[in-house]
C-alpha cells in the first residue's frame, strides 16, 4: 500500500496510505465507526491498542489486506 505511489484511492484520488485511510478518507470513515476504530493512527496502533481485534476485520472487508 504505502510502498506502492501508485496505488490510489479511488474516490479521493489521492495515494492510498495507511495514513488516508485511517485519517481522511470518507470512503472508510463509515466502516471505522462501524468497527468502533479511532481515526487516530497512535491510538489505532499502540502496543496496548484494544482496537487490533477490530483492525484485521475492516481491513478484510474492504479487501485491504492483500494491499498492505
Ligand atoms: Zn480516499
Amino acid at each position: 500500500m504505502a510502498r506502492d505511489p501508485k496505488t490510489l484511492c479511488t474516490l479521493c484520488n489521492t495515494p492510498l496510505t495507511i495514513k488516508h485511510l485511517f485519517t481522511s478518507c470518507p470512503r472508510y470513515s463509515l466502516t471505522l465507526n462501524r468497527f468502533n476504530l479511532p481515526p487516530n493512527l497512535s491510538q489505532l496502533l499502540s502496543d496496548s491498542s484494544p482496537h487490533l481485534t477490530n483492525l484485521f476485520p475492516f481491513l478484510r472487508l474492504h479487501n485491504l489486506l492483500p494491499q498492505i
